[in-house]
């Protein structure tokens, strides 16, 4: 098809080309202007010096000019001019012709006798409208006679009179010929030696030249290829890039189409993904053939879309792999949603027809909603495909949707601790670290280590969900230990990188540590084997888990700090410790919970006070503050007027790899960071929030 198209577009131009060319060599393209015809007489007038007598008479096309001559003293000189000018005053301009057909008779009293023909134009560097001798001459002088017809020059032939250039001191632009604005034609006698009668008949004298010079057409020629070139290579490039974005059988999107087709759609809209898989698919491989199997796809896919198209929202349809389909919906409501999904599921009551063959087909679909802060392919696909995985194991189930029950669901939550262990066992494990400032001078003081996966049947499936499922199936301990002696090895490859740089790691601890006898002794083991300074480290334990804490889990807290290891409260602020229980805990700081300072975006006043209370407690307490998830410059420069020291939030950094967070220490962003987080960045809205609580800034 498209090559189809190509060939039609070459062909078009071979013939456009030659059909130029044909046109340009049989004249077709010429032009001409006759520069007497339809001249009012009054615009022919006679030019003599003194000594001569002109005479000037004027029958149709035929222009003649008698002269006589009574004596040859002093200078003289006899011809006639046709003014050119238009009705405003203006010359004409005859550049673009190549030459001039003269038809004209010259007669003397002297054997050949020669006469000058001249374009005189007009410029105002040497010109001046009330002495038109001073315009230029330019002017080819030949002897008549020898021509008799038609006399063809070419208008390169003319060259600027050398007694004007001398005249006038003419630099050497101004020396050449120009016909850019020509006032006057001149027919004028060469010289008058001999006395007597001299004699100009004019008939015709006639510009010719082409409409496109051979040259400028061979240039335009060629341009048009290259251009067609361009856009033949532009349009081949983006089909490929299509192509590649295609299912050759079923000329669906493949995964690469469909991810990047999420990737177009506006954050803000709900998205939902089908996640549909083929029961048993290879069964009807087996038994029916490939070719029937290819078939079956192919017919499958088209029984979809008929039910996709009978639908208002917007969806992208994607063979994802083998007998896998993945469709996305661009804001679906939920509603719509389950009647597509009964839909899908239902057309498969019935066998599908391949060939002879009926053949039974069942499917199993899983469905995820995309939400405000994971709407990425991969977790939408971990998510509907764990769905789609339980319906496989449900015979029950037609169809299921991922959602926060699901999320529960022990199936899924079995299948998650499976791909834990499997990912310790073979080390898919790692570490990011985001960076904590200190809100007055932007500089990193400390940072957060986050446990990251990048094993591939976890893809999607971040620390939110896999670290409460480790806590369940009892991997916690293990996870913990991993990422303390990750860290504690990282510190000890970068020591003397990091040994003037006053900085802390901070790591999430689980709840479960203060029930594990053995946590101290392995922290303590750990520390002694990587020899780390105990006061780099940082443990950050959530604030739920010290709601119900007992002595025993005091007394473990206790022995951390008594190694010379800080305490930090994690998401401080949703486990409704009472404020006078912290004085219990031997706690060196708190973090802000994200959930407070995404309330400063839309709440008012209270989020701000529920703030303010959190630090004063704080600093009554001397204790340190951080807070977390600052996404705005007004969350920040908001916080740091309450006086929170500490920030760390996608404002400032995301979490990295440590050989970027390392690149962060060594070339630190502060003066970008200050202007990121400058204050004229408020809005009207946190200046009026700000003066409520009585903040100046
Ligand atoms: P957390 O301790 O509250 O960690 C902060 C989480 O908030 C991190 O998510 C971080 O990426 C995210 N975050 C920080 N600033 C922003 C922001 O400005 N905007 C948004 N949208 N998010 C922000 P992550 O890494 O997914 O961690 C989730 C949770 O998983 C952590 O919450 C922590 O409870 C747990 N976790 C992560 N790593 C570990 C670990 O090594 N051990 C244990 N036990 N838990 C961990
Ligand atoms: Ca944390
Ligand atoms: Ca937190």
């Amino acid at each position: 098809m498209f090559f189809k198209a190509n060939f039609k577009v070459l062909v078009l131009l071979v013939l456009l080309t030659f059909s130029a060319l044909a046109l340009h060599r049989f004249g077709f393209l010429d032009t001409s202007l006759s520069l007497l015809e339809n001249r009012s007489s009054d615009l022919f007038r006679s030019v003599s010096t003194s000594g001569v007598i002109g005479d000037l008479t004027k029958k149709g096309d035929r222009t003649v000019l008698k002269c006589h001559l009574e004596s040859t003293e002093g200078f003289n000189l006899c011809g006639l001019s046709v003014d050119l000018r238009d009705g405003l005053g203006r010359g004409i301009d005859i550049g673009h012709y190549d030459e001039l057909d003269l038809e004209l008779l010259y007669s003397g009293p002297f054997a050949d006798p020669k006469i000058k023909v001249s374009f005189r134009n007009f410029h105002s560097n040497y010109s001046s409208l009330k002495d038109p001798i001073s315009m230029k001459f330019n002017t080819i002088i030949f002897s008549a006679e020898k021509y008799s017809g038609v006399l063809t020059v070419p208008l390169d032939a003319f060259r600027v009179e050398n007694w004007w250039i001398d005249q006038y001191d003419i630099d050497f632009k101004d020396s050449q010929t120009d016909f850019s604005n020509i006032f006057y034609l001149e027919l004028l006698s060469h010289n008058m030696p001999v006395s007597g009668d001299y004699k100009i008949t004019l008939d015709k004298v006639v510009l010719r030249g082409e409409i496109i010079s051979e040259n400028n057409l061979l240039k335009l020629i060629f341009s048009t290829w290259l251009l067609v070139g361009i856009i033949f290579l532009i349009r081949q490039h983006s089909k490929l890039n299509e192509i590649s974005k295609r299912d050759m059988l079923t000329g669906l999107y493949n995964r690469r189409g469909i991810q990047e087709r999420l990737s177009t759609i506006s954050a803000d809209h709900a998205v939902y993904m089908f996640y549909i898989d083929i029961n048993d698919f290879k069964g009807i491989n087996d038994t029916y053939g490939h070719d029937v199997g290819d078939k079956l796809l192919i017919c499958f896919s088209r029984m979809i879309e008929v039910k996709l198209e009978k639908h208002q929202s917007r969806s992208y349809f994607s063979r994802f792999s083998g007998d896998e389909f993945v469709i996305i919906f661009d804001d679906l409501k939920r509603e719509d949603m389950l009647a597509l999904a009964y839909a899908i599921t239902l057309n498969f009551e019935k066998p599908v027809n391949i060939d002879s063959y009926s053949i039974p087909l069942s499917i199993s679909l899983g469905i995820a909603k995309s939400s405000n802060d994971d709407n990425n392919f991969d977790s939408l696909l971990a998510h509907a495909g764990a769905a789609m995985y339980h319906v496989k194991n449900n015979s029950l189930l037609s169809f299921q949707e991922f959602d926060e029950a699901f999320s529960e669901n022990v199936y899924y939550k079995k299948r998650v601790s499976e791909y834990i262990k499997e990912a310790l066992k073979q080390d898919k494990f790692f570490l990011n670290y985001m960076p904590i400032y200190e809100a007055e001078s932007l500089k990193i003081v400390a940072f957060e280590v986050l446990l990251r996966t990048n094993f591939n049947e976890m893809k999607g499936i971040g620390p939110h969900i896999f670290i409460p499922i480790a806590e369940e199936y009892n991997l916690i301990r293990e996870l913990d230990l991993w990422v303390l002696e990750n860290t504690f090895r990282g510190i000890r490859d970068d020591y003397e990188f990091l040994s003037d740089k006053a900085l802390t790691f901070c790591i999430n601890m689980s709840c479960d540590e203060l029930n594990n006898p053995l946590f101290i002794s392995s922290l303590r083991d750990l520390l002694e084997k990587y020899d780390i300074p105990p006061e780099w480290i940082e443990l950050e334990l959530t604030e739920t888990s010290f709601v119900e804490i007992g002595q025993e889990g005091i007394n473990v807290l206790e022995s951390i700090r008594a190694l010379g290891v800080k305490l930090v409260l994690d998401d401080f602020g949703t486990g409704y410790i009472s404020f006078n229980q912290l004085v219990n805990y031997p706690v060196n700081g708190l973090k802000i919970d994200k959930s407070f300072v995404d309330l400063l975006e839309t709440e008012s006043v209270s989020s701000g006070r529920i703030i303010q209370a959190i630090l004063s407690i704080a600093e009554s307490y001397q204790l340190d503050t951080v807070a977390e998830g600052v996404e705005t410059a007004e969350q920040f420069v908001y916080l740091r007027e309450l006086g929170c020291q500490h920030m760390q939030g996608y404002l400032l950094s995301k979490p990295v790899p440590w050989l970027i967070a390392k690149d962060q220490l060594i070339n630190p962003e502060t003066e970008k960071l200050k202007n990121l987080t400058s204050s004229l960045n408020l809005t009207n809205k946190f200046k009026s929030l700000m003066s409520l609580l009585n903040i100046n800034n």
